[in-house]
């Protein structure tokens, strides 16, 4: 399915894994990106190696693909320091969690990946972990039952998250500094396709860079994953050379329009319009009459339609926007509805 070869944020399994690691950057310098977050980040690690102490815990939230593994990556890096990663689905008792903290080395950085998905049990543990690098935990039952405090050696946690919303107050106050992954901009994933290009050792024409920037949802995991599309596609039909013309071909090919969207986006526009009219429609009733699980939707699918401006989000449900039925060369609907009955459920 076209998601999952190409527009899928996430991992698609080792392969693609081997290859977004060999073309993450290492340093801030090769890093391309907001200069405000370079800058806060820059300071907060040249302060913390100044103090010869680990760097703040640090929380990067946004959809999938945008740089949340790669910055974790270049923090550690830029302290020198060891990487360590996890995930929240992967630490499904305190013990896998107490493991991985009691064999920290001072200054080490801890990934966790999908930290919203830890379990309160497991969760328990990080607070004292993070605020007073330690582990409290009660051994035996009963009259015997004592509780073994861990010292830990100092370390920096760095949580990403797909869903803010979902992180427990007290865990999300416990990192100094928290950001926002946004997309990109067409320009900077022009960059990052230019650098792709490059390392891959590909001949382009400028146009064609930028085009592919434009069609990459914003995304530079997929602006990587469509430049390997694109350079089999001019390898087999033209003389390998990204050229405007062949880039284009390889994209339609894939079913990516224009702003990047594919097909699982334009059926879930499309759904609403033809089934719900237009909408509000609640995501669990939109996921059921698509068949899809709600976290894709939710995780990957909506957020570039509601910043794109072709689907917004009401109390009442998701409900298509003018400029959806615009870009999808439907007739917008002939009144704005005001008795439009709701369906499925409120949002979450
Ligand atoms: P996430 O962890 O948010 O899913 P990743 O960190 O895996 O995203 O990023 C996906 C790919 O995007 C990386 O393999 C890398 O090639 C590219 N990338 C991410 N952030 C940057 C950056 N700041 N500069 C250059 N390339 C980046």
């Amino acid at each position: 399915m076209a998601r999952e070869t190409i527009i899928a944020a996430g991992s698609n399994g080792p392969e693609d894994e081997q290859f977004n690691t060999a073309l993450r950057p290492h340093s801030l310098d090769e890093c391309i990106g907001s200069p405000e977050l370079m800058e806060k980040l820059r300071i907060a690690i040249t302060a913390a190696r100044q103090r010869s102490e680990p760097m703040e815990h640090v929380m990067l939230h946004g959809p999938p693909g945008l740089g949340k593994t790669t910055l974790a990556y270049v923090i550690a890096h830029e302290m020198g320091a060891t990487i360590k990663v996890t995930s929240g689905p992967a630490l499904t008792r305190p013990s896998d969690l107490i493991g991985i903290l009691t064999n920290l080395d001072t200054g080490d950085v801890l990934f966790i990946d999908e930290i919203h998905r830890l379990t309160p049990a497991v969760e328990e543990y990080i607070y004292p972990a993070m605020e007073d690098f330690k582990v409290d935990f009660v051994v035996d039952s009963g009259m015997h039952s004592r509780t073994i405090n861990l010292p830990l050696k100092p370390f920096t946690l760095i949580g990403a998250t797909t869903r803010a919303g979902m992180l427990s107050p007290p865990l999300r106050t416990r990192f100094g500094i928290a950001h926002h992954l946004e997309f990109w901009s067409d320009e900077d994933l022009a960059r990052r396709v230019r650098m792709t290009a490059d390392m891959l050792k590909i001949a382009y024409d400028d146009d064609a860079i930028l085009t592919i920037a434009r069609r990459a949802r914003g995304t530079p995991r997929i602006a990587n994953r469509l430049v390997r599309r694109c350079r089999d596609f001019a390898q087999v039909k033209g003389d390998g050379r990204l050229t405007p013309k062949a880039v284009n071909a390889a994209l339609n090919l894939e079913g990516i329009d224009l702003l990047g969207l594919d097909d699982l986006d334009r059926k879930f526009l499309g759904i609403i319009i033809d089934i719900y009219r237009g909408g509000p429609v609640g995501i669990e009733a939109a996921a059921a009459t698509l068949g899809e699980e709600v976290d894709t939707l939710v995780d990957v699918v909506e957020p570039f339609l509601l910043q794109r401006g072709l689907l917004a989000r009401t109390r009442r449900g998701r409900s298509v926007t003018l400029k959806a039925y615009d870009h999808l060369g439907l007739p917008a609907p002939a009144d704005d509805r005001p008795d439009a009955p709701l369906f499925g459920d409120p949002p979450a």
